[in-house]
């Protein structure tokens, strides 16, 4: 059996998404006349109760749009030390925004009460201005660590009353919504911006929406075009988006249980020293004594099993569209046969 736990991003489309990608109605996105791109923002914003939306290439783009037109050169960026626009971004806010980052270390991904008030700098000349706070739900490299809304508006709170705005880094945020059962305009209020990506555990192939105020999203379009990500007949992939928004949202929860099955039946195993609380479908855990995670990671290969390290003794295993009950068995069989 091969079973890929690399990544959510692994997902391939399934034959009914395909069907409504062939089936799409396109235009030049370029000059607004893609009848399926526009669907797609519309239906994206509307489900957030957004005024706007725009489709972009990866979430990298939208994040790095969003912090653009949140910013200006010489500013900085709060966000936790986990986070993705700082440690998987290429530290590209730095030259397309002329940014600097401010990082706070949470826990597990996660901004404290107290830490963004904290956080940002007093007024000086020679001081950055602190001008964006950044979230992001689920994080990633945090094991996908989910914040209830609650906690998410006491951090939003913190930067309005110091007059930041405020982006969502929402990649996986639908992974957090079918646990917490919040709703998505909840968290459309709270952010001036969200982006959501379409590629991961929603199964499209390509793409990410940015999500905020019309004229921000009017500026970002703009920024998105100079930087060649205005794609001409982009409703074939928008289709799959637009199908993935409409069918494969509450059967996230299912990744989400299979992620838990894996992290509880790995904990006492032998050879794994501890795993990290396991919210959603992103399950790391840690490698005891002298296991390194490259040479684990060999021999899982060696039973057709794919994982990622990440770190020297960690690994990391992810659920998604493509894994099944019987693959998760699969997993779990096979690790107890290693101990
Ligand atoms: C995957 C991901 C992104 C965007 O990544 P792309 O590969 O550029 O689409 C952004 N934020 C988080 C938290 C992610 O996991």
């Amino acid at each position: 059996m091969q079973v890929n736990l690399t990544s959510d991003t692994a997902t391939k489309p399934t034959p009914a998404m395909l069907k409504a990608m062939f089936a799409a109605e396109v235009g030049d996105d370029v000059f607004r006349q893609d009848p399926t791109v526009n669907e797609l923002e519309a239906t994206a914003a509307a489900r957030f109760g957004m005024e706007a939306a725009l489709y972009c290439p990866s979430g990298t783009m939208t994040n790095q749009l969003a912090i653009k037109c949140h910013t200006q050169a010489l500013d900085e960026v709060l966000c936790e030390e986990k986070s993705h626009i700082y440690q998987y971004e290429g530290a590209v806010y730095s030259m397309f925004s002329s940014v600097g980052v401010n990082l706070i270390r949470g826990e597990r991904g996660k901004i404290l009460p107290g830490q963004v008030t904290a956080a940002v700098k007093p007024r000086y000349d020679w001081l950055p201005i602190s001008r964006l706070l950044v979230i992001e739900n689920t994080c990633n490299k945090g094991g996908g660590s989910v914040y209830t809304i609650q906690e998410a508006r006491t951090l939003v709170q913190e930067a309005k009353s110091s007059g930041l705005a405020v982006h969502l880094d929402g990649a996986r945020l639908f992974n957090a919504l079918v646990e917490t059962k919040e709703s998505p305009t909840e968290w459309g209020q709270l952010f001036d911006t969200i982006s959501i990506c379409l590629s991961k555990g929603l199964g499209a192939p390509v793409g990410s929406l940015l999500l905020g105020p019309a004229e921000l999203i009017a500026r970002a379009r703009r920024y998105r075009k100079v930087i060649g990500g205005g794609m001409r007949q982009a409703g074939y992939l928008a289709a799959a988006g637009l199908y993935a928004l409409n069918h494969h949202v509450d059967r996230l929860a299912e990744d989400n249980a299979r992620a838990r099955r894996l992290a509880a039946a790995l904990a006492p195993l032998p050879f794994v020293a501890s795993v990290e609380k396991t919210e959603t479908n992103i399950c790391i855990f840690h490698l005891a004594a002298d296991l390194m995670a490259a040479d684990f990671l060999e021999t899982l290969a060696s039973h057709g099993i794919q994982a990622v390290p990440f770190g020297p003794q960690t690994v990391r295993f992810t659920t998604h569209l493509g894994v099944t009950d019987e693959m998760i068995d699969y997993v779990i069989n096979t690790c107890s046969s290693l101990s």
